[in-house]
């Protein structure tokens, strides 16, 4: 186990190197990513769903419709969260060695459904925020109804780890010399222009928070 690790089941095995454990890298990264994985065993099987979240200081939040298996077996069982940026494809001069350079994030802990009316708004709305910082305050809040049909699952970042791969291909010395090709190619995610839906009234413009998701994922 590792100084600033939580527990000895999140501590980076392989390649220990690449492993983090300071709350403010494991923040940075969930913060970025758009998409987490949620890993849940539903009737003895094992699934891994993708699935917008939010984190709220060291919790994070999903959330989906009250019907929704993979969250529904999520209350209070064992559960598995990752996130991963992609930030590079590394070429190496052997097909052994080809690799990926990201940033990315598991969270292993005991789903915990939410009850609480205050907790679940403030979760909603911390979903939309991650994505769009601003837009809550600028649509229709959740109906009732809305809220009754959605479901709302808490995992702490009690246990929770780091990894982080950047830089060039690791290729062994006797590879070195080879004329083959090695590198990266960069990564990111881009947004294109908004597209404004149909039937939304003439002279509606177009939100800060539209503005800001587009700029914060600009090329
Ligand atoms: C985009 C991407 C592509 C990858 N491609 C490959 C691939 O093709 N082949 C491959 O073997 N591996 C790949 N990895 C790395 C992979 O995620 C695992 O780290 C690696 O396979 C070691 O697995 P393990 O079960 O031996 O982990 P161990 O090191 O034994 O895991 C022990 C603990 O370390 C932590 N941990 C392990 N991996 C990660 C991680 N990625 N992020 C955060 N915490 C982690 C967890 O808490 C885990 O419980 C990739 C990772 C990313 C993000």
């Amino acid at each position: 186990m590792t100084r600033q690790s939580s527990s000895p089941r999140v501590v980076v095995r392989r390649h220990p190197e690449r492993g983090r454990y300071e709350r403010a890298t494991v923040h940075a990264i969930l913060d970025e990513a758009v998409v987490c994985h949620l890993g849940v065993v539903v009737d003895s099987q094992p699934l891994v769903m993708p699935t917008a979240f939010a984190r709220v200081e060291d919790t994070l939040y999903l959330h989906g419709a009250a019907a929704n298996q993979g969250l529904s077996a999520a209350a209070g069982a064992p559960i598995c969260v990752t996130v991963s940026l992609i930030d590079g494809l590394v070429f190496s001069r052997s097909a052994f060695g080809h690799s990926m350079n990201y940033r990315s994030v598991v969270v292993l802990g005991t789903g915990r459904a939410v009850e609480d009316p205050g907790e679940h708004e403030r979760a909603l709305e911390a979903v939309v925020e991650h994505i769009a910082p601003g837009r809550w305050g600028e649509v229709r809040t959740p109906s009732a109804k809305e809220v009754a049909l959605t479901r709302v699952i808490a995992l702490d970042l009690d246990e929770c780890s780091a990894k982080v791969r950047s830089g060039p291909p690791v290729d062994p010395s006797s590879d070195r010399a080879l004329p083959i090709w090695a590198g990266e190619v960069p990564l990111r995610l881009v947004a294109g222009s908004p597209v404004t839906a149909p039937e939304v009234p003439a002279g509606v413009a177009e939100p800060l928070s539209v503005t800001a998701a587009q700029r914060r994922f600009a090329g």
